[in-house]
């Protein structure tokens, strides 16, 4: 399949300039470009490795063995000197976010150790990138223990394997990229420190410059040989660019001088540890190097800083992307006197203009129309949230909140393997051949194993869920402290969603009917802004309320069956327009969602209609001031196992 030219791609400079960079040099760490959808992001990703020299490897290695410097562990070799080379391009793999374990670093049959006596190793996608570009998009989305192997490998630059004692290590190095949109959930913060650079990647809003990237685009889908042919010189010159700089880049000086101004600029920006001031030495190295020249100069710090600092500035949570240009001139301090100005490379040259990035995923909420006077109370204080959790045992990813069966914890049984043996249980592999022995023919000290006999560990841990909020918004709730009180109790349940590494959702009901102002998603930062915008007055539509959680559950259940629901309705029991709530409330239960109803009534009359809702829910029934983690022991079967059968 022909690639979309690199040296084609439009206004993506930050971009292409990060991945440059990394090409020059590979210890900078990769990059990580956060955007919205259909900002031609996998494009450039993917056109990147056209312009990369092209890699000698042994022949017949399947772990990409130099034939300068073979991996002495590799699990092909070893290889004697002077073996069978040839060139190949460099290599673009390909990390799928539902890949398994045995899929990124290869599997390891234990069975057969066991059983055989041999080896058996499968290299996986950590092998196959070795020497090439390892692109993950939407990263965000990345299971925990595949983001734990994949920073294991990207900072020993080998991948082990190791299983029961059995183990096999081969080199893996690779440029790192990943893409995500951060609307779909943010990275968590060592994944995020581990990426070298990161960018912003925006869609263009000069109309000129938008008209040209569809005109290329429409030229290149219309014939994209001819329109590859057309791109050929400028291909060329930047992959000789990028070889010529390589070959610079060991004489380009970074003096003390150097390093001083980029401590300064660290400081500045309050960043922790000493990870970024190494990052941006090595980037601003290997932009002199791009620039022609072997001096660093404040420039190359700036373009380094302006990659290598916002995702590592200390900002919270819900802080705005992006990095202060100003605060950055002002740290770097004046101009050197003696710079002056080195060719440009050809095309993808730095980018100069330093427009700031827009405010990322700002969009309001819509007001729905209708439904009586309407005000948005503002959000009240936050405090720390006791955990609600699912009932039962499930299969989700890992997380902190309900009880599950997954890959880490501790040992609670044995099975026999679901597929290749990983968690060797060995008492229990021992006791299952046991009485086969005399049958089998043992006569000496030695146990004889069959397959048959193999198990492997199962373990409980904790499972991250699904938390969908539905929020009455209606005019019965808009007394303007009771809704304050509600947005500050629901954002304490989304701060610690965002600790347990829950997806969220959020439902309101008000006015004629109910809306999903925010689809199922891991970014806990859309949610609070969603919440902080959601008007309230009108009529209170409890029904719609429930049936649009059930609709949301039951098709979010298609997406991602392993992953629990745990419904959080929060309301005084009210409704007053639409069909009775009951059978609503019935159909969920029905389905086997387990829930709970936070009563919000206050006053001196108390209906507690909620405790009736909560009873058709089977849910669990508090009070807004009982979602505080008061004490460990209410934290203890905070939610009652009203339906084990739905979820054993
Ligand atoms: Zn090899």
């Amino acid at each position: 399949m022909t690639q979309f030219p690199f040296s084609a791609i439009v206004a993506m400079d930050d971009m292409r300039l990060a991945l440059i960079l990394n090409a020059i040099s590979p210890a900078i760490g990769g990059v990580l470009v956060r955007g919205e959808k259909g900002t031609a992001k996998s494009t450039a990703v993917r056109a990147l490795t056209a312009v990369l020299p092209p890699v000698e490897v042994v022949v017949g290695c399947r772990f990409s063995c130099s034939p300068a410097a073979p991996d002495p562990q590799c699990p092909d070799g070893p290889h004697p000197v002077g073996a069978e080379a040839q060139p190949r391009p460099t290599r673009l793999v390909e990390l799928p976010v539902g890949a398994t374990e045995d899929r990124l670093t290869g599997s390891l049959d234990v069975g057969r150790a066991l059983t055989e006596g041999v080896t058996s190793f499968q290299p996986g996608l950590l092998a196959a990138a070795h020497r090439g570009v390892l692109y993950v998009d939407e990263v965000n989305l990345l299971h925990d223990h595949l983001v734990d192997l994949l920073l294991d490998a990207a900072a020993l630059g080998t991948s082990y394997v190791e299983r029961d004692g059995v183990s096999v290590q081969h080199a893996a190095r690779f440029l790192l990229v990943g893409t995500m949109n951060p609307e779909e959930g943010e990275l968590r913060p060592q994944l995020l420190d581990r990426f070298g650079l990161t960018v912003e990647a925006v869609a263009p809003r000069d109309p000129a410059t938008r008209a040209e990237v569809v005109r290329r685009r429409i030229a290149f889908d219309a014939d994209p040989a001819a329109f590859t042919t057309r791109f050929a010189d400028e291909e060329t010159q930047i992959a000789a660019s990028i070889v010529a700089a390589q070959a610079r880049l060991a004489s380009v000086v970074v003096d003390d001088v150097v390093l001083t101004r980029i401590a300064e600029v660290c400081a500045s920006f309050g960043v922790d540890g000493l990870r970024a001031d190494i990052v941006i030495a090595r980037a601003a190295a290997a932009h002199a190097a791009w620039r022609g020249a072997t001096a660093v100069t404040r420039e190359d710090i700036r373009a380094a800083a302006r990659l290598a600092l916002p995702h590592r500035r200390r900002r919270n949570p819900f802080d705005a992307p992006g990095l202060d240009e100003e605060q950055l001139d002002d740290a770097l301090g004046e101009d050197d006197p003696d710079d002056e100005p080195d060719p440009q490379p050809p095309d993808a040259g730095p980018g100069e203009d330093g427009t700031p990035p827009p405010p990322n995923g700002q969009a309001p909420a819509e007001a729905p129309s209708g439904g009586g006077r309407e005000s948005v109370a503002p959000t009240g204080a936050t405090f720390r949230a006791r955990r609600l959790e699912v009932p039962g045992k499930g299969h989700g990813a890992s997380g902190r909140r309900s009880r599950a069966y997954t890959d880490g914890g501790h040992t609670v049984g044995a099975r026999p393997p679901q597929s290749v043996l990983r968690d060797l249980h060995l008492i229990a592999t021992l006791m299952a051949s046991a009485p086969h022995q005399v049958r089998r023919g043992r006569t000496g000290p030695g146990v004889v194993l069959d397959r048959a006999d193999l198990r492997e560990r199962r373990r409980e841990g904790r499972e991250s869920n699904l938390v969908l909020f539905l929020v009455d918004a209606s005019g019965s709730m808009a007394a303007r402290r009771r809704m304050e009180a509600v947005k500050g109790a629901v954002l304490s349940l989304l701060l610690d969603a965002y600790q347990r590494r829950d997806k969220v959702g959020l439902v309101c009901f008000r006015g004629a009917d109910a809306q999903l102002l925010l689809p199922p998603t891991s970014s806990v930062d859309a949610a609070a802004r969603r919440l902080a915008t959601m008007p309230t007055g009108g009529q209170t539509p409890l029904t719609a309320g429930l049936t649009e959680a059930h609709a949301t559950l039951r098709r979010e259940r298609l997406r991602d069956p392993q992953r629990r629901p745990l419904l959080v309705v929060v309301t005084d029991g009210r409704h007053t327009a639409g069909g009775d709530p009951q059978a609503a409330a019935l159909r969920l239960r029905h389905d086997g969602v387990a829930s709970v109803v936070v009563d919000c009534e206050s006053g001196p009359v108390r209906l507690r209609l909620a405790g009736a809702l909560a009873q058709a829910l089977g849910a669990e029934y508090l009070s807004l001031d009982d979602l505080g983690d008061l004490s460990v022991a209410a934290l203890a079967g905070s939610v009652r196992a009203y339906r084990r059968e739905m979820v054993a």
